[in-house]
């Protein structure tokens, strides 16, 4: 047998989360660099640096990560002399800024904490880094040993942001369940494999339960119990479940049929720039579970989707079953569809499409 550690992400989440960086922070040096988005800086500079005051800690820059997570942006901010200079990073932002600093993170060998300014990923929470290549297409999943120190969840400042990207974030949380729980199917699971495949389904019940409120709480610009629930299944929920199911490489019961959707249809001219990606990942469950011959969950998912305005046919995602074909082969022989627990044929993509019509 050999000795592992399991590295979970511990977070403060409330309307004034920030006030707690100096206890936790204040452990790895003086110096942080904040790199983040533009308007992800914009909404959490003030509060940042109020939290820091007399704290003997301070930020020194808040420099922007580019324009898309890629290792071209990060070699680029780990020149900068403010970067190298830094004790630790504090990556500010939504996914792409987040998954930029950790990049930049794992090859300068510096903590980093998140400061996640929108609800709609878990990039705050996980080991992983999604990277694209500079035109925008998918490159590589950069898989982590550590991740964020901890992370700082501001609700007043979530709550204020447009309320598209909690709606695209609640499609990708419940995937989680949805593509963990299959891909796991049958398997004899470890402790930390199985904390994971059952917590799953928080990612799920959590949003079908406060999903539809939270978002009219996101349009009302306000920090309520419904939003900080669907923010930390966003976030957190999420973010520990991709790690510990996937911890073991070799093992990883992240993605399914939903997320090798999304990639494969990246590969249409203009979809990446015209979609969001929870937004497809959401309707892209309404596929699983047709292909899992899940009938009763299909139903229920559907309502939800309908209630809250999320894409329950192709027509609504504006592709047509020949886009989809086109696709089909990419799609059985996407990495997420590893470890399923079947081969997922042409055909029954092209069935299930033809439903979701
Ligand atoms: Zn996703």
């Amino acid at each position: 047998m050999e000795n592992y550690s399991i590295l979970i992400p511990s977070y403060t989440v409330g309307p004034e989360a920030y006030q707690e960086i100096p206890r936790y922070a204040g452990l790895y040096g003086t110096k942080a660099v904040v790199i983040g988005g533009q308007k992800a800086m914009a909404a959490a500079k003030n509060k940042l640096l109020s939290a820091l005051e007399e704290s003997g800690l301070s930020i020194t820059d808040f420099v922007l990560y580019g324009k898309d997570s890629t290792y071209e942006a990060a070699r680029a901010l780990e020149n900068l002399a403010v970067v190298k200079e830094a004790d630790m990073i504090f990556a500010v932002g939504g996914g792409k800024a987040i998954d930029t600093a950790k990049l930049v993170s794992l090859s300068m060998k510096k903590p980093y904490f998140s400061f996640p300014t929108i609800a709609s990923n878990c990039a705050a929470a996980s080991s992983l880094s999604i990277v694209y290549n500079e035109d925008g297409t998918f490159r590589a999943f950069v898989h982590f040993l550590e991740s964020a120190r901890h992370v700082f969840i501001d609700t007043d400042i979530i709550a204020r942001a447009p309320k598209e990207y909690l709606f695209a974030g609640i499609g990708d949380t419940y995937a989680k369940y949805y593509e963990v729980s299959v891909s796991a199917r049958g398997e004899s699971l470890s402790h930390y494999k199985a904390l994971g495949v059952h917590m799953s389904r928080m990612c799920m019940e959590t949003l079908l339960a406060h999903g539809e409120q939270a978002l009219k709480d996101n349009a009302a610009g306000k920090a309520t119990y419904e939003l900080e629930q669907a923010a930390l299944a966003i976030i957190i929920t999420t973010g520990w479940v991709s790690m510990l199911v996937a911890r073991d490489h070799t093992m990883d019961y992240n993605g399914g049929v939903a997320h090798a959707l999304f990639y494969s249809l990246c590969e249409l001219p203009g979809f990446d720039e015209t979609h969001i990606h929870g937004v497809v990942v959401g309707f892209g469950c309404l596929l699983l579970l047709l292909i899992d011959g899940q009938r009763e969950e299909y139903e229920k998912l559907r309502a939800f989707n309908q209630k809250i305005g999320l894409p329950t046919s192709l027509k609504d995602m504006g592709i047509t079953v020949s886009d989809v074909e086109k696709v089909a082969d990419r799609i059985t022989r996407d990495e997420d569809l590893e470890h399923y627990p079947y081969r997922v044929t042409k055909e029954m993509i092209l069935q299930a499409a033809r439903e979701l019509e």
